[in-house]
C-alpha cells in the first residue's frame, strides 16, 4: 500500500505519514458503514441532534489544536483556520435545530383530486454516503456534507485529499467521540485510485465530490455506470464585475480579500476583475498597490496574510499559468514569482492585464492569488466575458444602479450572484453551481435534501 504523506508547506518538510488503509480495513469500515444505517435512522431527530451539538462543543473545545493542525498540513493563516473551524461548529449546530424542518414532508391539501383519501411526502435518507473531499478547507468541506448527511439519518464516509491525512483521521474519530454510532462516520485512508471501487460497492448509495473538474468527470462517470446519486461541487473562475457607480474604495478592499482569502485557493474566489474603462485605471491601480502590500510570510504569524500554497504541484500549475500569459504579452502590474527568503510554496499576489483569449488563464482556474483583469466599455460587455467561461459557480456585481443589478443578477451563468460583496457559503444559503463547477447543492434545505428520497404516499 502507498505512504500517505502529511507535509507541512511553508518548510516542505514531513510532518508525519500513514500507510494506505488495506483492502480489508476498507472492507470492515464499509461493513460498519452499512451495519450503522439502521442505527441512525432509528436513533431520530433529538438524539441524531444531540449528537451533533456534542460534536460541535466538541471541535469547539478543540479549536486551537484544530486550527494548529489545518495551517500545518495546508498553510492558510491561523486566524483563517481558527475561523474555518468555527464555522464547522456553527453549521453543525444549524443543522441540529432545522434539519427536522428541512425534511418534514407536506399533507396534500385536497387529496381527492390524486383519488386518495390522504398523499403526502416524507424525506427518507438514501444510506451510506461517499464523500470525497479537498484539501483547502479540510474541516468545512467536510462538515458541510456531514452535518446534514448525518442529520438526515445517512451514514457517511469520507475519501479525504491525500495531502490533508491528519485532518482526514481526526474527522473520521470525531463523530463517534460526538456520540453517533460506530460506522456512522469513518475515513477511509485511501488513494483517488481506490475511488471507483468504493462508489461501485453496493453497500453505497451515493457520492458528493468537492474538487476539480478531472475529479468531477471521472466520479461522474463511475456513478453513471451504477446509476448513484452523485453530486460535484467543481471548480470556479469566479467574475468580480465593477461599474462606474460602484463605491471603488469598497470594491478594491473586497476585492483584495475575495481574491487572496485561503491564499488564494478557494472555488468561489473571485479570479476574474471585470472592470468598466471609465474607473479601469484607478481600480487597477489601487487594487494592484493593495496586493502587492499583503504581508506574506508563515501563516503561524499573527500579521501574515498570505502563506504559501498547500502543494509544490499547486505552486508549479500557478507559475505555468502566469509564464504562459507573460510569455504571450500580458502586462503583470505586481507579483509574478516567488518571493525571495522563502522555503516553502510560496507564490506572490499578481495582478495581471492585458488577458487575451489565447492566454491559458483566460479559460483556466488560477488556484492561487494571481488576479486577471479586463476592461470594458458596457454591461454588455462586462456580462460577455463574465459568461465566456465553462465554469459557473459564484460571481460579484458592484453597482449603485438598480436596472444594472437587475440585469446583472438575471444575466449571469453562475450558482450564485453577490451584489456588492464578495461569494461566501453560508449554512443558511444554497451552495453549488452550473456548467463546469457541477451539479446539485449543498447547505440549507436544498442540500440536506440532496440525499434524500422523496418518497410520495397514497392512501387510497
Ligand atoms: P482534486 O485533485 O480534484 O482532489 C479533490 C479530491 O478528489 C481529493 O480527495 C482527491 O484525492 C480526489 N480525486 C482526484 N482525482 C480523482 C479521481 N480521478 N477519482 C476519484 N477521486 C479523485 O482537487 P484539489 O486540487 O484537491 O482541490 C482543488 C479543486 O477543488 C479546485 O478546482 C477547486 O475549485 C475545487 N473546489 C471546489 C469547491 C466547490 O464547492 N465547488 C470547493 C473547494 C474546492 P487525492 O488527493 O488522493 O488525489
Amino acid at each position: 500500500m502507498a505512504t500517505i504523506r502529511s507535509i507541512d508547506p511553508t518548510t516542505g518538510a514531513e510532518l508525519a505519514a500513514f500507510e494506505e488503509d488495506t483492502d480489508e480495513v476498507v472492507e470492515q469500515k464499509l461493513y460498519a458503514a452499512a451495519a450503522a444505517v439502521d442505527a441512525l435512522e432509528a436513533a431520530g431527530w433529538d438524539l441524531r441532534a444531540d449528537w451533533m451539538r456534542a460534536t460541535a462543543d466538541l471541535l469547539d473545545s478543540e479549536t486551537e489544536q484544530v486550527a494548529a493542525m489545518i495551517t500545518a498540513e495546508m498553510g492558510k493563516p491561523l486566524a483563517q483556520a481558527k475561523a474555518e473551524v468555527a464555522k464547522s461548529a456553527y453549521a453543525m449546530r444549524f443543522y441540529a435545530d432545522k434539519a427536522r424542518d428541512f425534511l418534514t414532508g407536506a399533507e396534500l391539501a385536497d387529496p381527492s383530486v390524486v383519488s386518495a383519501s390522504g398523499a403526502r411526502t416524507e424525506f427518507d435518507p438514501l444510506g451510506v454516503v461517499l464523500a470525497v473531499m479537498p484539501w483547502n478547507f479540510p474541516i468545512w468541506q467536510v462538515v458541510r456534507f456531514a452535518a446534514p448527511a448525518l442529520m438526515a439519518g445517512n451514514v457517511g464516509i469520507l475519501k479525504h485529499a491525500s495531502n490533508v491525512p491528519q485532518s482526514a483521521l481526526y474527522l473520521g474519530e470525531l463523530f463517534t467521540r460526538g456520540g453517533f454510532p460506530e460506522g456512522a462516520f469513518s475515513t477511509l485512508l485511501i488513494g483517488s485510485r481506490r475511488v471507483e471501487a468504493v462508489i461501485r460497492d453496493p453497500r453505497v448509495a451515493a457520492v458528493t465530490l468537492t474538487g476539480s473538474e478531472g475529479a468531477g468527470r471521472s466520479i461522474a462517470a463511475t456513478a453513471g455506470d451504477v446509476l448513484k446519486k452523485a453530486v460535484l461541487e467543481l471548480g470556479g473562475s469566479d467574475p468580480f464585475i465593477v461599474m462606474p457607480s460602484a463605491k471603488l474604495d469598497d470594491a478594491v478592499e473586497i476585492a483584495v480579500k475575495a481574491r487572496t482569502s485561503n491564499n488564494g485557493q478557494a472555488c468561489i474566489n473571485a479570479k476574474r476583475f471585470i472592470v468598466h474603462t471609465d474607473i479601469y485605471d484607478e481600480f487597477a491601480e489601487k487594487f494592484a498597490a493593495r496586493m502587492a502590500a499583503l504581508t506574506i510570510g508563515d501563516p503561524v504569524e499573527a500579521g501574515t496574510e498570505i502563506g504559501p500554497l498547500a502543494t509544490e504541484s499547486g505552486r508549479r500549475d500557478i507559475e505555468e499559468l502566469v509564464d504562459d500569459a507573460r510569455d504571450k504579452g500580458a502586462d503583470i502590474l505586481t507579483g509574478g514569482g516567488r518571493p525571495a527568503d522563502t522555503e516553502g510554496w510560496f507564490y506572490q499576489p499578481t495582478v495581471i492585464a492585458g488577458i487575451t483569449d489565447q492566454m491559458r488563464l483566460f479559460a483556466e482556474e488560477a488556484f492561487g492569488p494571481v488576479a486577471s483583469l479586463y476592461r470594458v466599455d458596457s454591461l454588455e460587455a462586462a456580462l460577455e466575458i463574465a459568461n465566456d467561461s465553462d465554469f459557473g459557480l459564484g460571481s460579484a456585481f458592484w453597482s449603485t444602479d438598480q436596472a444594472e443589478i437587475d440585469q446583472a443578477v438575471r444575466r449571469i451563468e453562475a450558482g450564485a450572484v453577490f451584489v456588492n460583496g464578495m461569494t461566501i457559503s453560508y449554512p443558511e444559503l444554497p451552495f453549488g453551481g452550473i456548467k463546469h463547477s457541477g451539479y446539485g447543492r449543498e447547505l440549507s434545505a436544498e442540500g440536506i435534501r440532496e440525499f434524500c428520497n422523496l418518497k410520495t404516499v397514497w392512501v387510497a
